[in-house]
Parts: structure tokens; C-alpha cells; sequence
């Protein structure tokens, strides 16, 4: 036999020690040997190499025992005398299977590196087969999708993956990977009531399409959160502007003979819309310094008792021309002192106090009111107007989110109000939060920690 290199021991004990040492393609060995018996020498060499095909040369009239090996594992057996032929052509096939099932083995360990590469990527990976089956499901696509590869696998995309006879036809399929691909498109998933939006693309693989998707969903509502500012923004600015506007020509034209009341009025018109946007200026800014965490707030004992009350009053003269609302205020324990920031801890008043007053637009009784709670001071802003739609009540607290106006019959806004006043509050250590019923009224809660003692002594 050409090109194949021989060790040949004389005792079982050396021919372990060099199985031990080598991985050989075949072993050959008489079931004699001396110093073990053959069976437990196969044993031996099963257990050490159970992957090498072992040949064991009987005696005549060792049939059985040749058998008994055959069932403990070994390959084949030769018989004394030995047909040369024959050994030959056996060890032959021994050595071919054992350098197949080494390349057998080097095969099964690159693919499961590959199925390994495949489970840590961080975009979803999914193959779809001709007939539209999924045959993989990798874990970045449950973890994105939330749809675990049980549920998925072995079944129709059209079953799992919902919408997917419309969005599956939108993506575009390119025969090979990489720069010649055609771009990804971004699909909408509609899975348990929420919308996920896919960026995703397909390649065409042997028997079916590997499809792989990243989830846009954030960047997403981020547009059109965008889009929502710039326009609700732009309106909001264009009302006040239009105010001063018209108010200023009317001011300015010679032909109109104004007194001074009409004049003054005009004039009130001008400075309450320029308020108005400052305000609306200074909301935005403040919106994005607490944005990037660039905001510092004081920390001091602030008399919440009195703050409040000078808040309504100032709120009952701004809103005096709404003689259909009245504004209430009740403290029973007055005095109650909380650590904040005074300048922001008014804008938030402020704030819930007229969403109070616009969101009743026809009219009522606005009730604010202080509660002490063990180590909180909570204040309780209670209105009877058009109430929060069911669902929309954490929402409200969103960035620029606005129920629709439609619902809040159109009343003004930039949706930042709320958003502003929730993160205020969230830094001095508090809580903002809401109950209402649609129709009916909304009442808005601000739990504050309470000043500590020493700090308010020291203020008197
Ligand atoms: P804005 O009032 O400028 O729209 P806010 O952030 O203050 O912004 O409020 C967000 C939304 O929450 C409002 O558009 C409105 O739909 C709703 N909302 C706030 N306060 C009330 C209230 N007291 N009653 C009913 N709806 C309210």
C-alpha cells in the first residue's frame, strides 16, 4: 500500500500508549496480544479513538470470538491465514472512512460556525423557502419581532409574519449580496396591536430567500415626531403673528380714527401674543436643554402653599375674561414645604392650570388643592371639562403629543406643556400623573417630596 506510514507495537500496553499519542486513520491488531486480551484491548481503543475503524486478525476457529468483537465496535475481521487481497481492500475502505468522517467533522464545524455567526448578528435573519416556509429564524429576528422561532418556524410567512402577502412582494430580492444589491425597503409589521417599522431586504439563496431586517421603528417615530413639531410649531406661531400683525396695521393706518381704549386694546393684543411667543420659544428650548440633560435645577425648600396660591390668583386675573370658569383653591394643612426649584415648580402650576382652563371649553370649576402624604406633599389640579380619551392618559406626557385636536375642539398648543412639566417634576424627585374620564373632567396629581427639617429651619 503506497503513501501510508505503519507503527507496529509489540505489546497492547505500547500500542495504547501510541493510539493515545496519534490519531491514526486505521488500527489493525491481532486479537491476541500479549499482556491483554483482544476484546478488552478493542475496548480500550474504542473508548480512547471510537472514531478509528479497528481490524482485528482472528485465529482459525475464532469465529465466535471475531463476532463478539464485530458487536463490540470493530470494523472488520481478517482471518489466518490472511487473504491478502482482501486485508488490503478492507483496510483500504477503513482508511477512506475514517479520512471521510474527519472531513465529515471538519464540514459539520464550519457550518455551526456559520449557524453561530448567524445567531450573533444584530440585524433579524430569516430564510423563506420556495414554497414560502420559514426554515430559519434567527435570535436577533425574535428579539426584534418578539416572535419566538417555535411559533415561526416550519410555517408560512404569510401565517406568521402578518401583512406579509402585501409587504413581501415590496422587498426587493437581489441573486447576490453585497454593493450590487438593491437597496433595503422599510416596511410596516403589524404584531400585537403595535407597528413595527422593518428596514429589509432579501438575496436569493440555493432554495428559497435569505431575508435580513433591522428595526426602524425608533428613527421612525422620530421623523415623524419631527414632522408633528415643524407643523404643529409653525401653526401655533402663525396664530400669535397673524395677532400682532393685523393689530400693528390697524395701528398704523391713518384713515381709522381709533380712541384710546380701542387703541389700548390693540396694544394688550400685541404684548399678550408676544408673551405668547416667548413662551412658546422659551418651552422649545427648555424641551431640548432637558433633552440633552443640560439643565440645572435649584434645590431648595420652597413654600408650596403659598406658591400655589399665588399661581391661582395670578391664573384667575389672566383668565378673568372666562366668567364661566372659577377657580378654586383649598389647602388644608397650609405651610407644607417641599424641595424644588420655585421658578420651575410655577411653570408647572401654570402649566396644568390652564390645560385646565382650555381643555373646559365650556366652562366650570377648576379645583386645586394640597394634600400632605407622609414624606410628599401632592398637589391636585381637578378640572371638568372635555376629559382624556382611554388609552391616550400616559401619551399625553409625550413630546409634542397632542390628542387630536379635533377631540379637544381645536384648542391651541405645542404639545410640550405636559412633556416639560413631567420632566421637571421627574428631576426634583417627583411624580406627575392623571386620572380622567372622557367627557367628564381630568384631575392631575404632582406627589413632591417634602423638604427635609433642618433645611426649613434654616429658611424660617
Ligand atoms: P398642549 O396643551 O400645548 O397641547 P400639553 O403637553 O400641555 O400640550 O398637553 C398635551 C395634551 O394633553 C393636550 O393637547 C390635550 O390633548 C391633553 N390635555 C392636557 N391637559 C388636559 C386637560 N386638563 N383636559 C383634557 N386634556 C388635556
Amino acid at each position: 500500500m503506497e503513501g501510508i506510514g505503519i507503527d507496529t507495537s509489540e505489546t497492547a500496553a505500547d500500542a495504547l500508549e501510541r493510539i493515545r499519542e496519534q490519531d491514526y486513520d486505521a488500527i489493525v491488531t491481532d486479537i491476541k496480544m500479549p499482556g491483554m486480551d483482544g476484546l478488552a484491548l478493542l475496548n480500550e481503543i474504542r473508548s480512547l479513538r471510537p472514531k478509528t475503524p479497528t481490524l482485528l486478525i482472528t485465529g482459525h476457529g475464532e469465529h465466535d470470538l471475531a463476532v463478539q468483537a464485530l458487536r463490540g465496535g470493530a470494523y472488520d475481521f481478517v482471518q489466518k491465514p490472511i487473504d491478502r487481497d482482501y486485508f488490503i481492500a478492507s483496510l483500504e475502505r477503513a482508511i477512506q472512512l475514517r479520512r471521510l468522517d474527519r472531513e465529515v467533522e471538519r464540514q459539520r464545524q464550519a457550518l455551526e460556525r456559520h449557524a453561530r455567526v448567524l445567531e450573533h448578528v444584530d440585524d433579524g435573519v430569516f430564510l423563506l423557502d420556495e414554497g414560502g416556509v420559514i426554515r430559519h429564524w434567527n435570535p436577533a429576528a425574535q428579539a426584534i419581532t418578539g416572535l419566538a422561532a417555535a411559533e415561526v418556524l416550519d410555517r408560512p410567512a404569510e401565517e406568521s409574519l402578518p401583512g406579509w402577502e402585501t409587504i413581501g412582494s415590496l422587498i426587493p430580492v437581489a441573486t447576490l449580496p453585497g454593493p450590487g444589491s438593491r437597496g433595503a425597503k422599510t416596511v410596516p409589521l403589524e404584531l400585537d396591536g403595535r407597528e413595527l417599522w422593518l428596514s429589509i431586504s432579501g438575496v436569493k439563496f440555493g432554495d428559497g430567500i435569505v431575508y435580513a431586517f433591522r428595526n426602524l421603528t425608533e428613527e421612525r417615530a422620530l421623523d415623524e415626531l419631527k414632522g408633528e413639531f415643524v407643523a404643529t410649531v409653525s401653526h401655533e406661531l402663525r396664530t400669535p403673528l397673524a395677532a400682532i400683525y393685523g393689530s400693528a396695521q390697524t395701528l398704523r393706518r391713518k384713515d381709522l380714527d381709533l380712541d384710546d381704549e380701542r387703541r389700548e386694546s390693540l396694544l394688550d393684543v400685541i404684548a399678550h401674543e408676544s408673551e405668547r411667543l416667548t413662551r412658546i420659544a422659551g418651552d422649545i428650548l427648555l424641551a431640548n436643554s432637558l433633552d440633552s440633560d443640560r439643565l440645572r435645577l435649584e434645590r431648595e425648600p420652597v413654600d408650596l402653599d403659598g406658591l400655589t396660591r399665588e399661581v391661582v390668583d395670578q391664573m384667575r386675573i389672566s383668565f378673568a375674561e372666562r366668567d364661566d370658569i372659577s377657580i378654586q383653591f383649598s389647602s388644608p394643612q397650609p405651610g407644607a414645604a417641599v424641595a424644588g426649584d420655585a421658578d420651575k415648580l410655577r411653570q408647572i402650576l401654570m402649566n396644568l392650570i390652564e390645560n385646565a382652563v382650555k381643555y373646559s371649553p365650556d366652562g366650570g370649576r377648576i379645583e386645586v388643592g394640597l394634600e400632605a402624604r407622609d414624606s410628599r406633599v401632592r398637589v391636585i389640579v381637578r378640572d371638568e371639562g372635555i376629559g382624556i380619551p382611554p388609552g391616550e392618559e400616559q401619551r399625553i406626557f409625550g413630546k409634542f403629543y397632542r390628542v387630536d385636536p379635533q377631540l379637544s375642539r381645536g384648542v391651541g398648543g405645542t404639545g410640550l406643556g405636559l412633556y416639560i412639566s413631567r420632566e421637571l417634576v421627574r428631576r426634583m424627585q417627583g411624580r406627575v400623573s392623571v386620572a380622567s374620564h372622557e367627557g367628564k373632567g381630568s384631575t392631575f396629581f404632582v406627589d413632591l417630596p417634602l423638604a427635609p427639617a433642618a433645611a426649613l429651619s434654616e429658611t424660617g
